[in-house]
């Protein structure tokens, strides 16, 4: 039983849980950790491996949480991290340093004309919003149900079913009155928002799609929504937290062809470390500008401050990363690892004839297991997609992890040191997996 068996493989992490759960709430660090009868503890990583507190090696997909696209301990990025680290961490001060790294954003992000530094993603969408807001005089934002923006109260409308509902406790009523949570991929939807409320400062939306892409992508949408929300007067946000210099190397933006009018980042912007862009047109990013008209910059700019955006190290991983992504063979090869893997994994399905759906673009996937999930997946169902990861993805992560594999909730991000050996593993992994969830009845 996969139960009996993880827990005989994970001996440290079950006694360091029992120390955990007595400093940490769940004995964990990130909601998305969350695994019973208890989670695994990690010592190190290296390449596209982890090793736990077990010594047990295994291959990894959480890959910093998709901000490592060149996989673990890059030797370069590691260099620079540790030769910024000489000159101290944080030097209080404007740098030459982060100079460079606006510029190195400006270059490869075809909409960024100005940037400003965070220190994560849920950072850069909380400043993004602002700007908007602050841009337009307007506090209205529309964005969609099932999509992810960070885990801030002004995010937690419309991530998690019910989706008028915010996704977490403690989350004032006041904080969802301005965000207008709607169904995505409908344009008339949008339409109908803008034509009854005149307070609109921009739309938001992760344009690889839902949650990272489990609820798919529509590029027509995408279209229709920047000329909608052009002749509307609308801000658009993307959030290429995920999507930025993975995509490809100017992002989901370049990718699909569509501009936004602001774009936030996280993840591969900060090469692993700590970090996060905001960047977008002059005209609206300049609403953070200090203009020396006391009344304006004291109550229409849009401030912002921050004890660690863009200190040595972070700049240093940054630039560094994107650096390395310039030269033109990461995001490729990624892309093409995350078909292999994609079509591999279908392979398996349709072999062990078992229902389900194997979802992503470019480096990303996710993969479902059930009847329910693969009809709301073909439907764009966001209530029957977000209510999948329940019992049997948990129980097939564990699955995985006994066969070697540490995924996310369902599946997870593809780095350019997964191999042709990797992905084969991962394959079989999958299959021996399904084969042990099939065993225990859950499909
Ligand atoms: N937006 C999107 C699209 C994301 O995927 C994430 C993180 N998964 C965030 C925002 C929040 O980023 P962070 O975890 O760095 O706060």
């Amino acid at each position: 039983m996969i139960d009996e068996e993880f827990e005989l493989r994970f001996p440290s992490s079950a006694k360091l849980y029992g120390r955990a759960a007595g400093c940490l709430p769940s004995g964990i660090t990130h909601d998305s950790r969350n695994l019973k009868p208890f989670p695994i503890y990690i010592d190190r990583t290296d390449g596209a491996h982890k090793w736990d507190v077990d010594g047990n090696k295994l291959l990894d997909y959480w890959m910093g949480h998709g901000s490592m696209l060149l996989g673990y301990n890059h030797p370069e990025v590691m260099d620079a991290i540790h030769a910024s680290l000489a000159r101290g961490t944080h030097v209080c001060g404007c740098t030459e340093d982060e100079v460079e790294y606006a510029e190195m954003v400006q270059r490869l992000l075809p909409t960024a004309e100005l940037v400003r530094f965070t220190m994560s993603g849920t950072e850069s969408v909380l400043l993004a919003m602002r700007i908007m807001r602050a841009a337009k005089g307007k506090s209205g934002i529309i964005r969609f149900n099932g999509y992810y923006h960070g885990w801030h109260d002004a995010a937690a409308v419309g991530s998690q079913p019910p989706f008028d509902i915010p996704s977490s406790g403690g989350v004032p009523a006041e904080a969802a009155q301005s965000v207008i949570s709607i169904p995505p991929n409908d344009i008339e939807a949008v339409r109908n928002v803008l034509d009854h409320s005149s307070d609109i400062a921009g739309v938001m939306i992760e344009p690889g799609g839902g949650a990272n892409g489990v609820i798919r992508p529509d590029v027509d949408f995408l279209k229709a929504l920047r000329k909608l929300t052009q002749e509307r007067g609308v801000l658009l946000m993307f959030d290429e937290v995920i999507t930025a210099f993975r995509y490809s190397l100017g992002g989901a933006q370049e990718y699909y062809g569509v501009m936004p009018d602001i774009t936030t980042m996280g993840k591969i912007v900060a090469g692993g470390m700590p970090g996060g862009a905001v960047a977008g047109r002059k005209d609206v990013m300049g609403i953070m500008a200090f203009s020396g008209d006391k009344k304006r910059d004291r109550f229409e700019r849009a401030a912002h401050a921050g004890t660690f955006n863009s200190i040595l190290p972070i700049a240093a991983a940054g630039i560094t990363t994107m650096k390395i992504i310039e030269r033109g063979e990461a995001i490729p090869y990624a892309n093409r690892a995350g078909e292999t893997l994609r079509q591999g994994m279908r392979d398996v399905l349709k072999r062990r004839g078992v229902p389900g759906a194997v979802v992503g673009e470019c480096s990303t996937y996710n993969a479902f297991l059930g009847e329910e999930i693969a009809r709301g997946i073909e439907e764009r169902d966001v209530e029957t997609i977000m209510g999948a990861r329940g019992p049997t993805a948990m129980l097939m992560r564990k699955a995985m992890l006994l066969e070697g594999v540490d995924w996310m909730r369902t599946g997870g991000m593809i780095s350019i040191m997964h191999g042709d050996a990797e992905l084969e593993f991962t394959i079989n992994a999958f299959d021996q997996a399904i084969k042990r969830v099939q065993a225990e009845g859950a499909i």
